[in-house]
């Protein structure tokens, strides 16, 4: 069965993970979509307010798995019997940033990082930029799935 973990801190989740996702799950038997929990980061939304946006994004969908964690993620892969980690490149700082964790990830145990190019559309989106625009009260819901919605 072949496993993988799509790690992130979804603060808020936005359409740019929901198509690496969408996407990535054809690939695998089980996607866990894992929220790392960092005391030291402070967040816009809570933890449950995080996991479920997502939860709600998938019901009904039996590959997919919504969890929470705190460490290093090849700590939560080892624990999980998870081989790959999913993540998303929206342009070359990523690949910069992400090939240093890649690398150190697997010096530290013997999983694979599957990287897939993000959808043209949705590859402007990042969190930083939707929690600006929600601070500012701009219409954010262009950017984020119907899910993410604040009360
Ligand atoms: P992190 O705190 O690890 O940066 P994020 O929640 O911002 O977590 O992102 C998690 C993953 O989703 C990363 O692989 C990131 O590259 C990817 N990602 C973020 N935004 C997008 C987007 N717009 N399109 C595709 N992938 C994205």
């Amino acid at each position: 069965m072949k496993k993988a973990v799509f790690p992130g801190s979804f603060d808020p989740f936005t359409l740019g993970h929901l198509d690496i996702i969408t996407r990535g799950v054809t690939l695998f038997d089980e996607l866990i979509i894992a929220i790392g929990v960092n005391s030291d980061k402070k967040y816009m939304f809570s933890l449950a307010q995080r996991k479920k946006f997502i939860e709600d994004s998938f019901i009904g969908n039996p590959k997919i798995k919504v969890v929470t964690y705190e460490g290093l993620t090849v700590d939560f892969c080892k624990k999980n019997a998870v081989e790959f980690i999913l993540r998303g490149l929206r342009n070359p700082a990523d690949f910069e940033f992400e090939k240093s964790i890649a690398h150190t990830n697997r010096d530290l145990a013997p999983i694979e990082t599957v990287f897939l190019l993000t959808a043209a559309s949705t590859s402007y989106i990042s969190s930083s930029i939707v929690r600006e625009v929600i601070k500012h009260h701009g219409d954010f819901t262009r950017l984020v799935p119907e899910s993410v919605r604040i009360t």
